[in-house]
């Protein structure tokens, strides 16, 4: 028997066992700041695979040193992040890798909108619901239960192998960046974000900002008119829209997303303003998010975002003295445009083939992942994953059966990537001399 079918026996073998994982992996409400039981939960299970478990938390200092750092609003202390180190024994005979997944989640908010319970990752067919289950718990289930059936058919890596579970994927990047600022490199990085069985080749870069705005009650320069905080706020948010379609429609398109309709998308994700309908609110805040095209520095984008929004301020009577506050905090994500003939891409196409008839294809993508880091330190990294609906949304669900596809997919690229060390114990049994 090959070895790559051993493994995949192993998976269908271990099937209910990964499905019940991942109902446990969905049940916690593993939201920005709560991912500490979640945490603790998966190197667990690093342990019980024979996993060498780091569990450490990020060191503010050596993280802010990493190319890819974001700003962060919440203290790391209690938060941590998890490597299970998978070493080689003996010198490489093939490449390393890193397996990351985030499990963070974003908020499930407004709940009203659900069918489902968002946290009792219920199945129904093939679908199991719930907040975060597609993106990104089913990958994370797929990559340890990829690496669990690689260690029961009793296989020996070539090379090092570190499966990782970070945090804040969803607002700065800062748990990629801290197992890069820990030391934790190597030869490619596969992270199972849900795009369905493709790999991702390109992706925006991406910044998330804040922008305060003060209005006439707050000020001693609005004691004779009465300046509402929210619709100068709109002054701000229309020069963002047209910004946006300026990005668009008449800059020149990057030639990695020439077929994506509308690649950069600026995002007003949040406001806030005002306390009673009949006062006029004296402060607005309001938060965006922002693409832009791989090669650009975000620094360059802070910048050309900043003069944009203080000109138009200049010229509005009430903001040109009560200056709107801007700031630029979470992801600082570059964008990626990898070569599609890299290694990495060689072998998850060969890998992918060993599941699926239909080939493998490449995606240039409108938001921003936890590869970003990676590729901004010299590591390649792609995304694969399984398939689902609703991520970031009301009534999230992930498609079983192409969770399944995705262990065995993973299976089969660490196979071929970090190679077999005992490769000949699998060898199929030589005829045997007959004697006469
Ligand atoms: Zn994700």
């Amino acid at each position: 028997m090959s070895i790559v079918k051993k493994v995949f026996d192993q998976i269908d073998a271990s099937w209910t066992e990964e499905v019940h994982f991942l109902q446990k992996l969905g049940r916690f409400p593993s939201t920005l700041g709560n991912e500490a039981a979640i945490q603790q939960f998966v190197a667990d299970k690093y342990k019980e695979l024979g996993l060498n478990t780091d569990v450490f938390i990020p060191d503010e200092e050596e993280i802010k040193k990493i190319p890819g750092y974001g700003p962060h609003e919440l203290p790391y202390e209690g938060r941590p992040v998890v490597v299970g180190k998978w070493e080689t024994k003996g010198k490489p005979i093939g490449k390393s890798l890193i397996l990351q997944g985030h499990i963070d989640v974003v908020s499930a908010e407004p709940l009203r909108l659900w069918d489902v319970d968002p946290w009792a990752a219920k199945i129904e067919g093939d679908r199991m619901y719930g907040r975060g289950i597609c993106d990104m718990k089913a990958g994370v289930a797929a990559l340890i239960y990829a690496v669990q059936a690689i260690k029961d058919a009793g296989i020996e890596l070539g090379a090092d192998l570190f499966v990782q579970s970070v945090y804040e994927e969803e607002v700065t990047g800062n748990g990629a960046v801290a197992t890069i600022a820990k030391g934790y490199k190597a030869d490619a990085c596969l992270i199972p974000e849900p795009f369905g069985p493709n790999a991702v080749a390109s992706q925006i870069g991406v910044l998330l900002m804040k922008v305060r705005v003060t209005g006439s009650g707050a000020h001693v320069l609005g004691a004779n008119q009465a300046v509402n905080a929210i619709e100068k706020a709109y002054v701000l948010i229309e020069e963002l829209k047209k910004y946006e379609y300026e990005l668009n429609y008449i800059r020149a398109k990057h030639p990695s997303f020439q077929e994506v309709d509308h690649p950069l998308n600026v995002n007003i994700g949040v406001i806030q303003g005002g306390d009673w309908a009949s006062t006029v609110p004296a402060d607005c805040m309001f938060e965006a998010r922002v693409g832009f095209y791989p090669d650009i520095d975000p620094k360059h984008v802070i910048n050309e975002i900043t003069d944009r929004l203080m000109k138009v301020a200049d010229n509005d009577p009430w903001l040109c003295n009560m200056k709107p506050e801007i700031s630029f905090y979470g992801h600082h994500a570059w964008g990626v445009d990898l070569d599609r003939d890299h290694d990495i891409f060689k072998c998850l196409k060969k890998a992918h083939s060993k599941v699926h008839r239909e080939p493998m294809e490449y995606l240039s993508v409108t938001a921003t992942v936890d590869t970003a880091a990676y590729n901004i330190n010299g590591i390649p990294a792609t995304c694969y994953g399984p398939a689902g609906k609703n991520i970031h949304a009301p009534n999230e669900w992930v498609d079983l059966p192409s969770v399944k596809e995705c262990t065995k997919v993973y299976a089969a690229y660490i196979l071929d990537w970090c190679g077999v060390r005992n490769e000949s114990e699998f060898l199929e049994d030589k005829p045997k001399l007959i004697k006469a």
